[in-house]
């Protein structure tokens, strides 16, 4: 994945670690489910549910085609966006979040 001079590293960084991953798949009804302590959900690679997100990192982790995935990834795969629109919706979910009080500033 390419970046992008346009965003400053930090805002990036606080896109990808910020917005529960849990909560973007919701907004974007990909299946997920609670099992054993971890949040799973479907791979948009290849479908499986043998995945988990990994709270620490707020990174989505399949299990079977062995791939990553950060806010960024998801958002651009499920939205089918560049980046750059990608970081553009991230950053209006960010937003919502906020004034939700569901992550704070
Ligand atoms: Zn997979």
């Amino acid at each position: 994945m390419k970046s992008d001079h346009r965003f400053a590293p930090e805002e990036l960084r606080f896109l990808r670690n910020q917005i529960p991953l849990h909560h973007l798949m919701q907004a974007f009804k990909i299946l997920i489910k609670l099992s054993e302590g971890y949040w799973r959900f479907l791979c948009p690679e290849c479908k499986s549910m043998n995945t988990a997100i990994n709270p620490r990192t707020n990174l989505g982790r399949c299990f079977c085609c062995k791939k990553n995935f950060n806010t960024i990834d998801i958002t651009m795969r499920d939205r089918r966006l560049c980046f750059v629109q990608a970081v553009l919706l991230l950053r209006e979910i960010r937003e919502a979040l906020i004034r939700q009080q569901i992550i704070v500033k």
